[in-house]
C-alpha cells in the first residue's frame, strides 16, 4: 500500500485504542515505522532493491517495536503490546497484499521471501481507493477528536494548529451567514 494508506489506518488505530497520546504515538508509529528501510532509496534505486521490505518489514522488527512501545506506555503496557503488533501487521499485510514487492518477513535469520500470489500492484486502482479510503477515515477522527497526527511530533503545536483550522472555519462560516 501507498505510505498515506499506511499512515491513514495508523491513526485509526491509534484512535480506535482509546489511550492517551503516548498510546496514540507508540501505534501511529508502529504502522508507519516499518517504511523506514525505504529511505535509502534516497541514495538509488539499486539500494532501494536490497533493503526496502527486508530491515523492518519482519518478525524481529515488529517484537522490537512492540517492546520499546510497552517501555513507552508503562500504564498501559498490554494494550500497547496488542495494538502495536495490529498496527505492525496492518502495514505487513498491506503490503503483502497490495504490493508485488517480497517481504523479508524472517530477517535477518532467513531471506526467504513471501508475497500473496494474488497480491496487487502498487498502482493498482484498489490502493488509491485504500488510500482516500483510510485518509478519509484519518479526517473524520481528526474532527471528532480535534487532534491530528501532528500529535506524535508535538502534541502542542497540535492544539496550536487545531485552534487555527477551528478559527478558519467558523470565519467561514460568519462570512457566509452574512455575506
Ligand atoms: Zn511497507
Amino acid at each position: 500500500m501507498y505510505f498515506y494508506a499506511h499512515a491513514g489506518l495508523g491513526w485509526i488505530l491509534a484512535e480506535a485504542g482509546r489511550g492517551d497520546s503516548r498510546f496514540r504515538r507508540a501505534v501511529f508509529l508502529a504502522a508507519i515505522a516499518p517504511d523506514l528501510d525505504a529511505l535509502p532509496s534516497v541514495l538509488g534505486w539499486s539500494i532501494t532493491l536490497n533493503h526496502h521490505h527486508v530491515w523492518t518489514h519482519n518478525l524481529l522488527f515488529s517484537l522490537v517495536v512492540s517492546a520499546l512501545a510497552m517501555w513507552y506506555c508503562p500504564g498501559q503496557r498490554l494494550r500497547a503490546l496488542v495494538f502495536t503488533q495490529i498496527a505492525f501487521y496492518s502495514h505487513f499485510f498491506g503490503d503483502y497484499f497490495f504490493t508485488t514487492w517480497p517481504l523479508s518477513y524472517l530477517f535477518p535469520f532467513s531471506r526467504c521471501e513471501f508475497i500473496s500470489d494474488s497480491a496487487f500492484h502498487l498502482w493498482h486502482p484498489v490502493n488509491q481507493w485504500l488510500g482516500l479510503g483510510f485518509t478519509l477515515g484519518a479526517l473524520v477522527l481528526c474532527v471528532v477528536f480535534r487532534r491530528t497526527p501532528l500529535e506524535v511530533l508535538s502534541p502542542r503545536a497540535d492544539t496550536a494548529w487545531i485552534k487555527v483550522v477551528t478559527k478558519l472555519f467558523r470565519a467561514r462560516g460568519v462570512r457566509r451567514m452574512n455575506p
